[in-house]
Protein backbone atom coordinates (compact mmCIF):
# COMPACT_ATOMS: atom_id res chain seq x y z
CA UNK A 1 0.00 0.00 0.00
CA UNK A 2 1.23 3.44 -0.57
CA UNK A 3 1.39 5.41 1.90
CA UNK A 4 -0.96 8.51 1.55
CA UNK A 5 0.63 11.76 2.66
CA UNK A 6 -2.50 14.23 1.21
CA UNK A 7 -4.69 12.20 4.42
CA UNK A 8 -2.27 14.07 6.62
CA UNK A 9 -1.37 16.94 5.16
CA UNK A 10 -2.74 19.00 2.50
CA UNK A 11 -0.35 21.21 1.82
CA UNK A 12 2.78 19.17 0.87
CA UNK A 13 3.78 20.62 -2.24
CA UNK A 14 7.33 18.91 -2.39
CA UNK A 15 8.37 15.47 -0.87
CA UNK A 16 11.48 12.75 -1.37
CA UNK A 17 9.95 9.35 -2.08
CA UNK A 18 11.18 5.64 -3.47
CA UNK A 19 10.29 4.80 -6.65
CA UNK A 20 9.02 0.78 -6.27
CA UNK A 21 8.43 0.47 -9.64
CA UNK A 22 7.38 1.92 -12.82
CA UNK A 23 5.91 -0.17 -15.59
CA UNK A 24 5.12 0.71 -19.07
CA UNK A 25 1.45 0.01 -19.96
CA UNK A 26 1.76 0.95 -23.65
CA UNK A 27 1.27 4.47 -23.20
CA UNK A 28 2.78 6.18 -20.59
CA UNK A 29 4.57 4.80 -17.00
CA UNK A 30 2.87 3.41 -14.44
CA UNK A 31 4.87 4.28 -11.37
CA UNK A 32 4.62 3.47 -7.71
CA UNK A 33 5.87 5.12 -4.96
CA UNK A 34 6.24 3.97 -1.14
CA UNK A 35 4.72 7.26 -0.21
CA UNK A 36 2.89 10.16 -2.05
CA UNK A 37 1.35 13.48 -1.58
CA UNK A 38 -0.36 13.17 -5.49
CA UNK A 39 -4.12 12.79 -4.90
CA UNK A 40 -5.41 10.35 -7.25
CA UNK A 41 -8.86 10.82 -9.75
CA UNK A 42 -11.18 9.79 -7.04
CA UNK A 43 -15.04 10.85 -5.57
CA UNK A 44 -14.90 13.12 -8.31
CA UNK A 45 -12.02 14.99 -8.39
CA UNK A 46 -9.31 15.09 -11.05
CA UNK A 47 -5.97 13.79 -9.84
CA UNK A 48 -2.56 16.21 -9.18
CA UNK A 49 -0.10 17.03 -11.70
CA UNK A 50 3.46 17.73 -11.17
CA UNK A 51 6.64 16.16 -11.61
CA UNK A 52 8.73 12.87 -9.75
CA UNK A 53 12.73 14.22 -10.26
CA UNK A 54 12.31 15.49 -13.60
CA UNK A 55 9.37 13.00 -15.21
CA UNK A 56 5.97 15.01 -15.74
CA UNK A 57 3.43 13.56 -13.72
CA UNK A 58 0.19 13.39 -16.18
CA UNK A 59 -2.38 11.73 -14.02
CA UNK A 60 -3.03 9.40 -10.79
CA UNK A 61 -5.32 6.33 -10.00
CA UNK A 62 -5.53 4.12 -6.74
CA UNK A 63 -6.24 0.58 -6.92
CA UNK A 64 -6.24 -1.23 -4.00
CA UNK A 65 -4.60 0.89 -2.05
CA UNK A 66 -1.60 1.04 -4.43
CA UNK A 67 -1.37 4.96 -5.85
CA UNK A 68 -0.18 4.12 -9.74
CA UNK A 69 1.65 7.79 -11.16
CA UNK A 70 0.73 8.02 -14.50
CA UNK A 71 4.23 9.31 -15.95
CA UNK A 72 5.77 10.33 -19.05
CA UNK A 73 8.79 8.35 -19.16
CA UNK A 74 10.39 5.07 -17.07
CA UNK A 75 12.10 5.84 -13.89
CA UNK A 76 14.82 3.63 -12.37
CA UNK A 77 14.21 2.85 -8.47
CA UNK A 78 15.68 4.77 -5.71
CA UNK A 79 15.02 7.75 -4.21
CA UNK A 80 13.30 11.38 -6.23
CA UNK A 81 12.90 14.68 -5.25
CA UNK A 82 8.73 14.84 -6.16
CA UNK A 83 7.05 18.30 -6.73
CA UNK A 84 3.18 18.77 -6.74
CA UNK A 85 1.74 21.50 -9.48
CA UNK A 86 0.62 23.17 -6.33
CA UNK A 87 -1.58 26.02 -7.83
CA UNK A 88 -3.92 23.23 -9.14
CA UNK A 89 -3.92 21.27 -6.21
CA UNK A 90 -5.35 24.50 -4.02
CA UNK A 91 -8.00 25.50 -6.24
CA UNK A 92 -9.52 22.52 -6.21
CA UNK A 93 -9.23 22.52 -2.29
CA UNK A 94 -10.46 25.81 -2.54
CA UNK A 95 -13.33 24.53 -4.57
CA UNK A 96 -14.23 20.55 -3.09
CA UNK A 97 -14.11 22.56 0.66
CA UNK A 98 -16.77 25.13 -1.45
CA UNK A 99 -18.54 22.17 -2.01
CA UNK A 100 -18.94 20.80 1.54
CA UNK A 101 -19.64 23.89 3.20
CA UNK A 102 -22.27 24.21 -0.03
CA UNK A 103 -23.98 20.45 0.48
CA UNK A 104 -23.93 21.08 4.56
CA UNK A 105 -25.77 23.84 4.51
CA UNK A 106 -28.41 22.50 1.67
CA UNK A 107 -28.55 19.30 3.80
CA UNK A 108 -29.37 20.95 7.45
CA UNK A 109 -31.86 23.42 5.67
CA UNK A 110 -34.00 21.35 2.87
CA UNK A 111 -32.47 17.62 3.98
CA UNK A 112 -31.06 16.80 0.61
CA UNK A 113 -28.48 14.12 -0.12
CA UNK A 114 -25.37 15.12 -1.94
CA UNK A 115 -25.76 13.02 -5.18
CA UNK A 116 -23.01 13.66 -7.46
CA UNK A 117 -19.79 15.67 -7.90
CA UNK A 118 -17.44 16.36 -10.45
CA UNK A 119 -14.48 19.08 -9.96
CA UNK A 120 -11.88 18.94 -13.34
CA UNK A 121 -9.30 21.37 -14.29
CA UNK A 122 -12.10 24.08 -15.07
CA UNK A 123 -15.45 23.07 -14.04
CA UNK A 124 -16.96 21.93 -10.88
CA UNK A 125 -20.73 20.51 -10.89
CA UNK A 126 -22.71 19.00 -7.87
CA UNK A 127 -26.22 17.12 -7.74
CA UNK A 128 -28.20 17.14 -4.92
CA UNK A 129 -31.24 15.14 -4.71
CA UNK A 130 -34.07 17.94 -4.28
CA UNK A 131 -35.70 20.85 -6.44
CA UNK A 132 -34.19 24.16 -5.20
CA UNK A 133 -35.48 27.74 -6.51
CA UNK A 134 -33.34 30.31 -7.32
CA UNK A 135 -33.88 32.29 -4.21
CA UNK A 136 -33.08 29.12 -2.12
CA UNK A 137 -29.94 28.95 -4.54
CA UNK A 138 -29.43 32.41 -3.58
CA UNK A 139 -30.08 31.87 0.02
CA UNK A 140 -27.37 28.57 0.43
CA UNK A 141 -24.27 30.69 -1.53
CA UNK A 142 -25.33 33.96 0.70
CA UNK A 143 -25.03 31.82 4.12
CA UNK A 144 -21.90 29.90 2.57
CA UNK A 145 -20.13 33.39 2.09
CA UNK A 146 -20.87 33.64 5.67
CA UNK A 147 -19.17 30.67 6.68
CA UNK A 148 -16.18 31.39 4.74
CA UNK A 149 -15.91 35.56 6.50
CA UNK A 150 -16.10 33.24 10.34
CA UNK A 151 -13.31 31.22 8.82
CA UNK A 152 -13.84 28.24 10.77
CA UNK A 153 -11.66 25.32 11.03
CA UNK A 154 -11.51 22.29 8.88
CA UNK A 155 -10.41 19.21 10.44
CA UNK A 156 -10.01 15.57 9.11
CA UNK A 157 -10.38 12.56 11.65
CA UNK A 158 -10.21 8.76 11.85
CA UNK A 159 -13.13 7.65 14.23
CA UNK A 160 -13.26 4.16 15.28
CA UNK A 161 -16.01 2.03 14.69
CA UNK A 162 -17.78 2.40 17.71
CA UNK A 163 -17.57 6.30 17.17
CA UNK A 164 -18.59 6.01 14.15
CA UNK A 165 -22.10 4.49 14.89
CA UNK A 166 -22.34 7.98 17.59
CA UNK A 167 -21.70 10.35 14.58
CA UNK A 168 -24.14 11.57 12.29
CA UNK A 169 -22.13 12.49 9.25
CA UNK A 170 -23.03 13.12 5.17
CA UNK A 171 -22.04 10.07 3.04
CA UNK A 172 -22.70 8.16 -0.18
CA UNK A 173 -22.09 4.98 0.92
CA UNK A 174 -22.40 2.96 4.12
CA UNK A 175 -18.78 2.88 5.61
CA UNK A 176 -17.56 1.20 8.50
CA UNK A 177 -14.24 0.73 7.64
CA UNK A 178 -11.09 3.37 7.78
CA UNK A 179 -13.56 6.08 7.61
CA UNK A 180 -12.12 9.75 7.10
CA UNK A 181 -14.57 12.24 8.31
CA UNK A 182 -13.80 15.98 6.92
CA UNK A 183 -15.52 18.10 9.81
CA UNK A 184 -16.49 21.65 9.03
CA UNK A 185 -16.77 23.37 12.10
CA UNK A 186 -20.37 24.08 13.10
CA UNK A 187 -21.08 23.53 9.27
CA UNK A 188 -20.70 19.91 7.72
CA UNK A 189 -19.29 16.04 9.08
CA UNK A 190 -19.20 14.48 5.82
CA UNK A 191 -16.79 11.00 4.82
CA UNK A 192 -14.60 12.45 1.93
CA UNK A 193 -10.79 11.04 1.49
CA UNK A 194 -9.68 14.41 -0.41
CA UNK A 195 -7.54 17.00 0.75
CA UNK A 196 -9.56 20.33 1.81
CA UNK A 197 -7.83 23.75 3.03
CA UNK A 198 -7.36 24.05 7.10
CA UNK A 199 -9.70 27.18 7.33
CA UNK A 200 -12.92 28.44 5.56
CA UNK A 201 -11.13 31.83 5.00
CA UNK A 202 -8.86 29.88 2.55
CA UNK A 203 -11.79 29.39 0.03
CA UNK A 204 -12.13 33.06 -0.50
CA UNK A 205 -15.20 33.53 -2.23
CA UNK A 206 -18.22 31.07 -3.33
CA UNK A 207 -20.51 31.76 -6.57
CA UNK A 208 -23.22 29.44 -7.87
CA UNK A 209 -22.89 30.30 -11.87
CA UNK A 210 -25.38 28.22 -13.18
CA UNK A 211 -28.26 25.29 -12.20
CA UNK A 212 -29.74 23.12 -13.59
CA UNK A 213 -33.21 20.50 -13.20
CA UNK A 214 -30.81 17.41 -13.24
CA UNK A 215 -32.83 13.84 -12.79
CA UNK A 216 -35.32 14.95 -10.04
CA UNK A 217 -32.73 17.61 -8.18
CA UNK A 218 -30.70 19.75 -9.05
CA UNK A 219 -26.80 20.48 -11.10
CA UNK A 220 -25.23 23.10 -9.73
CA UNK A 221 -22.48 25.02 -11.07
CA UNK A 222 -19.34 26.35 -8.64
CA UNK A 223 -16.70 28.57 -9.07
CA UNK A 224 -14.38 29.26 -5.25
CA UNK A 225 -11.25 30.37 -4.62
CA UNK A 226 -8.76 31.28 -7.22
CA UNK A 227 -10.75 29.94 -10.28
CA UNK A 228 -13.93 32.53 -8.75
CA UNK A 229 -11.59 35.32 -8.45
CA UNK A 230 -10.60 34.32 -12.23
CA UNK A 231 -14.26 34.40 -13.33
CA UNK A 232 -15.48 37.25 -12.01
CA UNK A 233 -12.49 39.10 -13.95
CA UNK A 234 -13.56 37.90 -16.88
CA UNK A 235 -17.01 38.65 -16.63
CA UNK A 236 -16.34 42.06 -15.12
CA UNK A 237 -13.98 42.63 -18.81
CA UNK A 238 -17.09 41.39 -20.69
CA UNK A 239 -19.12 43.94 -19.09
CA UNK A 240 -16.67 46.30 -19.36
CA UNK A 241 -16.30 46.12 -23.34
CA UNK A 242 -19.60 46.08 -23.40
CA UNK A 243 -20.07 49.16 -21.11
CA UNK A 244 -17.70 50.57 -23.82
CA UNK A 245 -19.05 49.62 -26.69
CA UNK A 246 -22.80 51.26 -25.35
CA UNK A 247 -20.97 53.98 -23.84
CA UNK A 248 -22.30 53.44 -20.19
CA UNK A 249 -20.86 52.33 -16.98
CA UNK A 250 -20.33 48.36 -16.53
CA UNK A 251 -22.84 48.30 -14.01
CA UNK A 252 -25.45 49.79 -15.98
CA UNK A 253 -24.92 47.99 -19.35
CA UNK A 254 -28.17 45.97 -18.74
CA UNK A 255 -30.36 48.53 -19.28
CA UNK A 256 -28.26 50.18 -22.54
CA UNK A 257 -28.29 46.68 -24.07
CA UNK A 258 -32.14 46.12 -23.62
CA UNK A 259 -32.85 49.33 -25.22
CA UNK A 260 -30.76 48.57 -28.34
CA UNK A 261 -32.78 45.01 -28.45
CA UNK A 262 -35.98 46.80 -28.29
CA UNK A 263 -34.43 49.24 -30.64
CA UNK A 264 -33.14 46.82 -33.28
CA UNK A 265 -36.79 44.78 -32.96
CA UNK A 266 -38.58 48.13 -34.31
CA UNK A 267 -35.75 48.58 -36.72
CA UNK A 268 -36.29 45.23 -37.86
CA UNK A 269 -40.13 45.64 -37.77
CA UNK A 270 -39.57 48.70 -40.10
CA UNK A 271 -37.08 47.66 -42.49
CA UNK A 272 -38.98 44.18 -43.19
CA UNK A 273 -42.00 46.60 -43.76
CA UNK A 274 -39.84 48.25 -46.26
CA UNK A 275 -39.29 45.42 -47.83
CA UNK A 276 -42.36 43.83 -48.34
CA UNK A 277 -43.19 47.59 -50.17
CA UNK A 278 -40.12 47.62 -51.98
CA UNK A 279 -41.26 44.42 -53.37
CA UNK A 280 -44.40 45.18 -54.23
CA UNK A 281 -43.15 47.57 -56.59
CA UNK A 282 -40.57 45.73 -58.10
CA UNK A 283 -43.30 42.79 -59.04
CA UNK A 284 -44.28 45.22 -61.51
CA UNK A 285 -41.14 44.84 -63.48
CA UNK A 286 -42.42 41.37 -64.35
CA UNK A 287 -44.40 41.41 -67.61
CA UNK A 288 -46.97 39.34 -68.72
CA UNK A 289 -46.58 36.44 -70.35
CA UNK A 290 -47.54 32.55 -71.54
CA UNK A 291 -44.73 31.06 -70.63
CA UNK A 292 -42.46 30.75 -67.83
CA UNK A 293 -40.59 34.03 -66.67
CA UNK A 294 -37.45 34.28 -64.19
CA UNK A 295 -37.12 37.07 -61.99
CA UNK A 296 -33.77 37.75 -60.16
CA UNK A 297 -34.08 39.95 -57.28
CA UNK A 298 -30.82 41.37 -56.05
CA UNK A 299 -28.89 39.40 -53.06
CA UNK A 300 -29.86 38.46 -49.69
CA UNK A 301 -33.61 39.14 -50.19
CA UNK A 302 -35.74 37.11 -47.36
CA UNK A 303 -38.18 34.94 -47.78
CA UNK A 304 -41.09 36.83 -47.46
CA UNK A 305 -39.84 39.60 -49.99
CA UNK A 306 -39.79 37.34 -52.70
CA UNK A 307 -42.58 35.52 -51.44
CA UNK A 308 -44.61 38.87 -52.17
CA UNK A 309 -42.85 39.41 -55.48
CA UNK A 310 -44.42 35.98 -56.52
CA UNK A 311 -47.83 36.51 -55.19
CA UNK A 312 -48.28 39.60 -57.02
CA UNK A 313 -47.10 39.08 -60.16
CA UNK A 314 -48.00 35.51 -60.56
CA UNK A 315 -51.28 36.08 -62.16
CA UNK A 316 -49.44 37.67 -65.41
CA UNK A 317 -47.40 34.82 -66.10
CA UNK A 318 -49.01 31.90 -67.86
CA UNK A 319 -46.27 29.12 -67.14
CA UNK A 320 -44.07 29.11 -63.78
CA UNK A 321 -42.43 32.22 -62.58
CA UNK A 322 -38.95 31.74 -60.40
CA UNK A 323 -37.94 34.13 -58.27
CA UNK A 324 -34.44 34.44 -57.30
CA UNK A 325 -32.01 35.74 -55.07
CA UNK A 326 -28.23 35.49 -54.76
CA UNK A 327 -27.57 33.68 -51.62
CA UNK A 328 -24.78 31.19 -50.03
CA UNK A 329 -22.59 31.38 -53.60
CA UNK A 330 -25.74 29.80 -55.33
CA UNK A 331 -29.77 31.21 -55.73
CA UNK A 332 -32.68 30.58 -53.11
CA UNK A 333 -35.61 30.06 -55.01
CA UNK A 334 -39.48 30.75 -54.63
CA UNK A 335 -41.31 29.22 -57.47
CA UNK A 336 -45.34 29.81 -57.93
CA UNK A 337 -48.17 28.95 -60.85
CA UNK A 338 -51.46 29.39 -61.24
CA UNK A 339 -51.41 26.86 -64.23
CA UNK A 340 -49.03 24.15 -63.26
CA UNK A 341 -48.88 21.47 -60.00
CA UNK A 342 -45.51 22.28 -58.78
CA UNK A 343 -45.21 19.28 -57.17
CA UNK A 344 -45.16 17.10 -59.93
CA UNK A 345 -42.08 19.25 -61.27
CA UNK A 346 -40.50 20.37 -58.38
CA UNK A 347 -37.83 16.89 -58.60
CA UNK A 348 -37.17 17.55 -61.72
CA UNK A 349 -36.43 21.33 -61.78
CA UNK A 350 -34.48 20.19 -58.53
CA UNK A 351 -32.56 17.79 -60.56
CA UNK A 352 -31.87 20.11 -63.59
CA UNK A 353 -29.97 23.04 -61.31
CA UNK A 354 -28.80 21.14 -58.60
CA UNK A 355 -31.17 22.21 -56.38
CA UNK A 356 -33.02 21.12 -53.27
CA UNK A 357 -37.02 22.06 -52.01
CA UNK A 358 -40.24 21.84 -52.00
CA UNK A 359 -43.81 22.55 -50.99
CA UNK A 360 -47.42 23.14 -52.10
CA UNK A 361 -48.98 22.66 -55.79
CA UNK A 362 -48.65 26.22 -56.15
CA UNK A 363 -45.82 27.62 -54.64
CA UNK A 364 -42.65 25.97 -53.79
CA UNK A 365 -39.12 27.23 -52.03
CA UNK A 366 -35.56 26.19 -52.29
CA UNK A 367 -32.01 26.34 -53.59
CA UNK A 368 -30.37 26.17 -56.72
CA UNK A 369 -26.76 25.36 -56.89
CA UNK A 370 -26.33 26.23 -60.72
CA UNK A 371 -25.28 29.51 -62.46
CA UNK A 372 -27.73 31.86 -63.65
CA UNK A 373 -27.29 31.84 -67.39
CA UNK A 374 -28.21 27.70 -66.42
CA UNK A 375 -31.65 28.15 -64.27
CA UNK A 376 -32.83 31.14 -67.31
CA UNK A 377 -31.91 28.53 -69.99
CA UNK A 378 -33.77 26.10 -68.11
CA UNK A 379 -36.84 28.15 -67.83
CA UNK A 380 -37.00 29.74 -70.70
ZN1 LIG B 1 -14.70 16.12 0.11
Amino acid sequence: MTEKLYYIDAYIKEFDAEVISSEYDGKYYLTVLDKTAFFPEEGGQSADKGFIGGVRVLDAREMDGIVYHITESELKRGSYHCVLDFDQRFEKMQCHSAEHILCGIIHRLYGYENVGFHLGEDLVTFDVGGELTASEIGEVERLANEIIYENREISTVFPSHEELKKLEYRSKLELYENVRLVVIDGVDTCACCAPHVSYTGEIGVIKIVDFMRHRGGMRLFLQAGRRAFADYTSRYEITRAVGALTSTPSLEVLSSVEKLHADNAALSARLSELGLELARQRSSEIEKTDGNAVYLYGKGASMDEMREIANCAVERVGGVLAVLTEADGGYRYIIASRSVDLRTVIKDINASLSGKGGGRPEMVSGSFGSDIDTIKAYFN
